[in-house]
C-alpha cells in the first residue's frame, strides 16, 4: 500500500456532538457552542467556518486552526433513466470513490462507500480489483450525505434512508463507520430514522456479534452469496478467515440479542450458485432465523466470467426459499443503465488514470 497523504487537519466531520463538546470546554467556551457548531455543519450544511455567524470570531479562528473541511471534488456524475445519480467524488490525496443516490417514490436514500478500495475479494465484485488504498474517516463517509442532501436541497427534498453497500467492507472500518452512524441518527445531526439505515458486512465475525452489543435499531445486512462453505469459499475468499457456520452463529447471536431481523444479500451468479439445489440448501439453514433473504441478479463484471441468471430460474430460486417459508424478495435493480454497481465507475476512472 502507498504511503497516505494525510489532511493537514483532522476534519470537523469526523467529530460527534460529544467529542466537540469535549473540545469546547477544552477552548474555556461555554458548552451551548458545540451545539451551534453541530447546527451549522448538519442543519444548515455550510461548508466554512467563517459562515457560522453566531460564533465569536476567535472561536471561528480555533476552529479554522484545528479542523478542516472534507472537500469532495466531483470528477463525474451519471444520472440513470430512473433518476438514479452516481458520483465519482476526488478526495485531498487523488483518491476517488462513489456515492449513490436512489430516488424512490417514498424518499431518497445515498449508498455510501467506507473504503478506497477494498480487500474483501468478493470474486463478483469491481471495488476489490485493485485492492484497498485505505479506510475512509468517519468524516469522508459524513460529507457523502452531507454532499448529497446539499444537491437534494434545492428540490426541498431530503435523504430519508441510508445503505452502506458502496465501495469497502464498513465492519473493517468499524470505528469510523459507527462515529457516522452517530452523526446519522443523532437528533442535532441529520437525523435519519435507524431503521432506515442498513449496514451491510462480508460477514466479519468479531465485528457481527460487536454490533449486535451496539444498542441501536440499525438495520445489518450480510452478504451471504452462498449454501455453505466451500462455495462461499470460492465466491468470497474472507470465508476462509471466518467460515459461513462462523457467520451464520454471529447472526444467530445477533437476532437473539437484539430481537432485530437479519437480511441475506445473494448475488445470484448465472450456474454457479443459483440452482434450486443451493435454493433448498439455504432455505434449510436458514429457516429457523429471524431473517429475510434478497436476491441480487449480479451485474455483469467485465474482469471475471460471470453470467447473470435466466429471469424464470430467479423466480424458481425465490419459490424454493418461499415454499420452506424464508421470505425472499428479488432486490429492484437501479441505474443498471449507468454502471451503479458497486466500484464499476471507479474502476474505470482508474482504468483511464492510469492508462
Ligand atoms: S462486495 Fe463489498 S466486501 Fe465484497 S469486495 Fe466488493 S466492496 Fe468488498
Amino acid at each position: 500500500m502507498k504511503k497516505e497523504i494525510k489532511p493537514e487537519k483532522p476534519f470537523i466531520y469526523d467529530y460527534t456532538l460529544e467529542q466537540l463538546q469535549d473540545w469546547i470546554k477544552e477552548q474555556g467556551e461555554p458548552a451551548f457552542r458545540a451545539g451551534q457548531i453541530f447546527d451549522w455543519l448538519y442543519v444548515k450544511r455550510v461548508s466554512s467556518f467563517d459562515e457560522m455567524t453566531n460564533l465569536p470570531k476567535p472561536l471561528r479562528e480555533k476552529l479554522e486552526a484545528g479542523f478542516g473541511f472534507v472537500t469532495l471534488t466531483e470528477i463525474t456524475h451519471f444520472r440513470s433513466k430512473d433518476g438514479t445519480v452516481k458520483f465519482l467524488f476526488g478526495l485531498h490525496d487523488n483518491h476517488a470513490i462513489e456515492t449513490v443516490i436512489m430516488r424512490h417514490n417514498y424518499g431518497n436514500s445515498v449508498c455510501v462507500t467506507t473504503q478506497v478500495g477494498c480487500r474483501i475479494g468478493c470474486t463478483f465484485c469491481a471495488s476489490t480489483l485493485g485492492g484497498l488504498k485505505r479506510s475512509l474517516t468517519a468524516g469522508e463517509i459524513v460529507a457523502q450525505v452531507v454532499k448529497a442532501q446539499q444537491l437534494l436541497d434545492p428540490e426541498n427534498e431530503r435523504v430519508s434512508s441510508i445503505v452502506i453497500m458502496g465501495i469497502g467492507e464498513p465492519f473493517e472500518n468499524y470505528e469510523a463507520t459507527m462515529t457516522f452512524l452517530r452523526n446519522m441518527i443523532h437528533p442535532k445531526g441529520l437525523n435519519i430514522g435507524q431503521r432506515h439505515i442498513t449496514v451491510s458486512t462480508s460477514g466479519i465475525v468479531p465485528n457481527i456479534r460487536r454490533f449486535a452489543e451496539e444498542d441501536t435499531q440499525i438495520n445489518l445486512a450480510i452478504s451471504i452469496h452462498a449454501p455453505n462453505d466451500a462455495l462461499r469459499s470460492k465466491l468470497m475468499p474472507v470465508n476462509r478467515r471466518f467460515p459461513f457456520e462462523d457467520v451464520i452463529d454471529a447472526c444467530k447471536y445477533y437476532i437473539e440479542k437484539t430481537g432485530r431481523r437479519i437480511t441475506f444479500e445473494y448475488a445470484l451468479i448465472g450456474g454457479v450458485n443459483d440452482r434450486a439445489e443451493h435454493a433448498e440448501e439455504l432455505a434449510d439453514v436458514l429457516k429457523d432465523m429471524l431473517c429475510h433473504v434478497n436476491l441480487i441478479p449480479v451485474n455483469y463484471v467485465p474482469e471475471r466470467d460471470y453470467v447473470r441468471t435466466p429471469r424464470d430460474d430467479i423466480f424458481e430460486f425465490q419459490r424454493i426459499m418461499q415454499k420452506k417459508n424464508v421470505n425472499c424478495t428479488i432486490r429492484r435493480e437501479q441505474g443498471h443503465d449507468i454502471a451503479a454497481a458497486c466500484g464499476q465507475l471507479r474502476a474505470k476512472h482508474m482504468e483511464a488514470t492510469t492508462g
